[in-house]
């Protein structure tokens, strides 16, 4: 009997300290950076990301439709899909993994007008794959194989430009901050970083960092 209040008292202290961890997170303050620039890099490279992402949103796949010149290609947007179990093609060919196969979907149902930031010479049905493309909000019309007119989106190609050390300096002294989530690694302070209870509670599984010994903290990188 007295075991299982025991017990209930340390599920208890497991939810009271799991609600606090998930809110605990540490200042990095920039300015405040010693000789010791290791951190700072890892936090550098981590917002180059962000703001990258930012900016130019995710990488695209396409598939050709059809050309229309060599800067310009009437195209599909393609996906990933990604399956747990071997596709009968990919078995047939042996090539295939029993699991986590993936392949490329194309989405028939909508076409854009694709224009590249340098000539290529892509034919029909060819796929290109991760383009930074962004939508200016233009439109294009063109004449269709039944003689219809269709009006599609423009898509443009750019180049991504990563955030500089001088533009991050600059981004930070106007007041901007980020959150890095879990990005540092922090030693458990529920069980000092042993991964385990003490003696008196059988040495059970930390429940605050599931018996890992550290944590991740979230990170605001201020100025
Ligand atoms: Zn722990």
């Amino acid at each position: 009997m007295k075991n299982a209040l025991h017990k209930k008292i340390l599920v208890l202290l497991a939810v009271i300290s799991s609600v606090t961890t998930v809110r605990s997170e540490e200042v990095f303050h920039v300015s405040k950076v010693g000789n010791d620039k290791t951190e700072l890099i890892a936090v550098f490279k981590a917002i180059q990301q962000i703001e990258k992402k930012k900016t130019y949103g995710d990488p695209r796949s396409f598939e050709v439709f059809q050309k229309v010149d060599s800067e310009s290609y009437l195209v599909y947007k393609t996906r990933t899909k990604y399956s747990t179990t071997a596709s009968s093609m990919a078995s047939i060919g042996g090539g295939g993994r029993t699991n986590g196969t993936s392949r490329e979907v194309t989405d028939h149902s909508k076409i854009y007008f694709l224009v590249l930031s340098e000539p290529k010479d892509y034919a029909d049905g060819d796929r290109l794959k991760d383009i930074f493309a962004v939508d200016n909000s233009k439109t294009k019309s063109y004449t269709n194989t039944l003689g219809a007119t269709q009006t599609v989106t423009v898509l443009n190609e750019v180049t991504p430009v990563n955030l500089s050390q001088d533009e991050f300096v600059e981004k930070l002294k106007k007041g901007e901050s980020w959150l890095l989530k879990r990005f540092k690694k922090k030693s458990c302070t529920f069980c000092f970083g042993d991964g385990k209870l003490s003696a008196s509670n059988n040495y059970a599984k930390c429940p605050d960092c599931k018996g890992k010994g550290s944590t991740l903290l979230d990170c605001v990188i201020k100025w």
